[in-house]
């Protein structure tokens, strides 16, 4: 099974209301194969949000709002259970958003909510990555696509 960001598989579970389809990956969901999961709405906000970028803060990393808040722990807790859902279907793959700060992996935005971009981890990609998952998104994931389950 794998696990991919809800919104790759048509769901309007964006910040703005919107989806990122990608008609492949919501195939995958329609097969069985892949399990749609969305950590911010996972975490307990409502869609839709408020933008929230990674920003460093006396050298940690938060999540905060275009409003100023901090978001932090709703995006921790669905990290979480994203975890927890990957552990319990045995996930060793999953697809997600590029650059979000709960799905990108390897880049995200930068905190100026300027669409720039930085290296680093969203929350739930750097949880998945550090207990086994590997982490592919909608621009690299076709090298698994014959994967049978
Ligand atoms: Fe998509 Fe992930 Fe953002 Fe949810 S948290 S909208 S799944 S990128």
């Amino acid at each position: 099974m794998i696990i991919v960001s809800a919104c790759l598989a048509g769901c309007k579970c964006r910040y703005d209301g919107k989806s990122n389809e990608v008609a492949e990956i919501k195939k995958l969901v329609l097969e069985n194969k892949a399990i749609a999961l969305c950590p911010e709405e996972l975490g307990g906000l409502p869609t839709p949000r408020i933008p929230c970028e990674q920003v460093k803060i006396n050298n940690e990393f938060k999540v905060i709002g275009q409003d100023k808040n901090d978001y932090t722990r709703e995006f921790t807790k669905g990290a979480k259970i994203v975890v927890n859902v990957a552990k319990a279907l045995n996930c060793k793959i999953a697809i997600l958003k590029a650059n979000s700060p709960s799905c990108g992996y390897g880049q995200i935005y930068d905190g100026s909510f300027t669409g720039k971009h930085t290296k680093g981890n969203g929350i739930t990609s750097y949880l998945l990555a550090k207990n086994g998952v590997q982490i592919l998104n909608e621009e690299n994931f076709h090298s698994i696509l014959n994967l049978k389950n």
